[in-house]
């Protein structure tokens, strides 16, 4: 016989719906040893019998009450085929909070939207269908009282009982809690306390709710989880304490209401007359979201955050490069000539300090970033633009794994593939987790602001904005292709959380502020590093051969000898001004200059990376990139960061002027090989190329197979390579920026 529990909110229309489909066929009696009523009935339809129980009316299905004990335990141990959910359609958004979290159990639910007749008495219209849609379950409109969708909801019903059991829903509970969720979710999934009954996600969000039946039973059954459970928990109040001012259950509240609060705005109820009380933070709401207010408000906010940021850290970015001119101008002057000063200068040096070099403006950038997240202005942007995004064949979850990627400025594709797991549906999370690390993540930003700096000093904030229009942009085209080629298929709807706006706490700024700039500033002490001092090693080996070098030597000395000068040793010696020295010393000078250049240039080619490099520039001129470019183009395939150092090491190895620690924007300024439309090229290329190799990894590790991580490496850079060469053919044609 198939069972069917129905549950619901107290004065839902339970009893009356249990009274309307068994008739006198019933019977009531305890639940075992509790004094919670329990009414079991049984009825045909369509000719099958249908045993029916009438759980205790709950609010939420945590442990607080002894009715809720009661129904959480009998959904979870007697596991019903169907449970129908009956909503009070006049009171549709508190009905909803007991909704999601049904769903969230991961039971098949059946939506009974009943009271139609009291919400439309009250003007309120309501579209069961769209929430039906939103939410992928069905839900029928009726009215208990008269009976009105018994025979639909039954259909509906029945029609669920031999599906499997369906994905538990997820909401996200803002990036603190859901990764505390992941952490306590990959802990006990599979764990045999579990019993196959209990959902690990919903495990650990009851014990983040203090859900005192869950940590009991999780401390009798494995207290060594208990105690990792405990530890995390403390963390976590910690850390939202002092950054949110509130502590877990309050945000989970939060965020519950916030999914509900857009489900709602998806157009599922209607008053008619307009509600009167209005909350400060939907006061707000109605310009941040407004149709045509909410994107210029979005455009306006984003102009002031890349404007402040560049304004401002122009000064402390300042600083930094000159602290890491010095350091290495010293360190050159400290340590005799060689492979190994050669590797701390150019390698260590300039590679980590290239990276440290961003370390304000990146410090500015997630500031900014924080005060959106924090004050709960991000969730609205992932909300306006899920709109957008539906165009395109992605999901409005993929708004936030695109953001966490660098969508606004400075990210980080690696947590952005990893948050592309609450996105349900398969074909939208390979679509999203292809194309998220086209954003500009923290890694890129560098490239950017010395390619901007130096070619479109003038409009650098402009030029940001567009680089950050032109990657979402083409990452949403670029989904659009795929969607409709390789990955083709239905959209799933979307519900996004709306929690209410906080006024972000300075100290919480600052900690989510360090938080992330510390894991920049760590990547580059540790992976960058060594990324560095390997790639310094490609394009310092093989050493030139002896013969070249006693080629060098000889040209050396035939300078020197073709003139006579009083002390040689003066002649390069970079400490003494050029003014200083004789016309006659001046020209040996340049002329051993230009000997130096040749051999760094000629080593440099001579090199494993000269090599690569050199070997596709046939193929990269196309799109402007010469040999240099493309070794460090090659090493941003393995960390982003890279760029920079490699371009700096590229330039600095074959330096012909003497100035030393130069910067690498004056270098690129100067060289004939630059131009803005070569560096536009260059940036066109690095939004779009293979993601950096962590992210291929990711790619490949969610997608389930290395398939999809090798097609990421392919398409993105045939796509960059596409869009680069088509930029940088039609700007010389047309003359632009030559
Ligand atoms: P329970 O607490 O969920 O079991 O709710 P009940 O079945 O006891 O219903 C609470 C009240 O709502 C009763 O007075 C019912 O008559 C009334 N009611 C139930 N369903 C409907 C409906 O669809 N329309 C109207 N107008 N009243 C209903
Ligand atoms: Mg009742």
């Amino acid at each position: 016989m198939t069972t069917i529990a129905l549950a619901g909110n107290p004065n839902s229309g339970k009893t009356t719906l249990f009274n309307e489909l068994t008739g006198s066929r019933q019977h009531v009696g305890n639940y075992p040893g509790v004094t919670v009523e329990l009414k079991e009935g049984t009825f045909t339809h369509r000719g099958e019998p249908i045993h029916v129980v009438d759980l205790p009316g709950i609010y939420s299905v945590t442990a607080y009450s002894l009715e809720e004990i009661v129904t959480r335990d009998y959904l979870v141990q007697e596991k019903p085929e169907v449970v129908i959910d009956i909503i009070d359609a006049s009171n549709i958004e508190r009905h909803l909070y007991l909704m999601l979290q049904l769903l969230e159990m991961g039971i098949p639910i059946c939506g009974a939207m009943n009271m139609m007749d009291v919400a439309s008495s009250r003007g309120i219209t309501i579209h069961p269908e769209k929430l039906s849609k939103l939410l992928s379950i069905p839900i029928i409109p009726t009215v208990a009282r008269t009976g009105k969708g018994m025979e639909e909801l039954l259909d509906a019903a029945l029609a669920m009982k031999d599906s499997p059991p369906p994905q538990p829903l997820r909401i996200s509970y803002g990036s603190d809690i859901d990764r505390t969720l992941d952490r306590m979710e990959d802990r006990i999934r599979g764990h045999a306390m579990l019993q196959g009954r209990y959902d690990p996600r919903w495990f650990s969000l009851k014990y983040l709710e203090q859900d005192e039946q869950i940590m009991e039973y999780c401390k009798k059954h494995a207290p060594e989880i208990a105690q990792a459970f405990d530890e995390g928990y403390q963390q976590l109040l910690k850390h939202l304490e002092s950054t949110l001012n509130t502590y877990p259950e309050a945000l989970i509240a939060d965020q519950r209401y916030g999914y509900i609060k857009s489900l709602v705005s998806y157009g599922i109820v209607n008053y008619a007359t307009h509600q009167s009380k209005l909350y400060i933070s939907d006061k707000i709401d109605l310009v941040l979201t407004n149709r045509f207010l909410g994107p210029l408000a979005m455009v306006a906010i984003l102009m002031t955050l890349y404007k402040v940021t560049f304004t401002y850290s122009e000064i402390p970015v300042g600083w930094f490069e000159a602290f890491f001119g010095w350091l290495g101008d010293t360190v050159q002057g400290l340590l005799p000539p060689g492979l190994l000063r050669s590797m701390i200068v150019s390698g260590v040096i300039d590679g980590v300090g290239g990276v440290m070099g961003f370390v304000p403006l990146i410090l500015f950038m997630f500031f900014g970033i924080s005060f959106l997240e924090d004050s709960g202005y991000l969730a609205r942007m992932a909300f306006m633009l899920d709109r957008v995004f539906r165009i395109f064949g992605l999901h409005g979850s993929s708004v936030m794994p695109f953001i966490i990627s660098g969508g606004i400025v400075g990210g980080c594709a690696v947590p952005g593939v990893m948050a592309c797991r609450t996105i349900k549906s398969r074909k939208e999370r390979l679509a999203t987790m292809l194309t998220a690390p086209i954003m500009n993540c923290g890694a890129k930003i560098p490239i950017f602001a010395i390619l901007v700096g130096t070619f479109f000093a003038t409009a650098r904030g402009e030029m940001l904005f567009a680089i950050t229009v032109i990657s979402w942009v083409g990452a949403l085209i670029t989904a659009k292709i795929l969607r409709l080629t390789v990955i083709r298929g239905e959209s799933t709807p979307f519900v996004m959380e709306l929690p209410p706006y906080r006024f972000p706490t300075l100290k919480g700024l600052c900690i989510h502020t360090w938080e992330r700039t510390w894991q920049y500033i760590k990547k580059a002490g540790t992976v960058i590093l060594g990324i560095s001092i390997l790639v310094w090693a490609m394009m310092t080996f093989p050493l030139l051969s002896p013969e070249k070098e006693a080629f060098f030597e000889e040209a050396r000395q035939e300078i020197l000898a073709s003139h006579t000068v009083e002390d040689a040793s003066r002649i390069l010696d970079y400490e003494i001004p050029e003014e200083e020295l004789t016309p006659q010393e001046q020209e040996i000078q340049k002329q051993l200059l230009v000997l130096k250049g040749r051999r760094a240039e000629e080593a440099l080619e001579n090199s494993i990376a000269g090599r690569m490099g050199k070997g596709i520039e046939r193929v990269t001129r196309w799109a402007g990139f010469d040999w240099r470019t493309n070794i460090a183009l090659l090493g941003g395939v393995a960390a982003k960061e890279v760029i920079v150092s490699t371009l700096g090491t590229a330039y600095s190895l074959g330096e012909v002027d003497p100035e030393e620690g130069d910067s690498l924007s004056k270098v690129l300024k100067r060289s004939d090989e630059w131009s803005p439309l070569k560096a536009f090229s260059v940036i066109l290329f690095v939004i779009f190329y293979a993601p950096c190799f962590v992210t291929l990894i990711c790619i490949a590790r969610e997608a389930g197979s290395w398939t999809w991580g090798l097609f990421a490496l392919l398409f993105n850079t045939f796509i960059a390579f596409l869009l680069s060469v088509g930029v940088f053919q039609l700007g010389t044609l047309l003359g632009l920026g030559v």
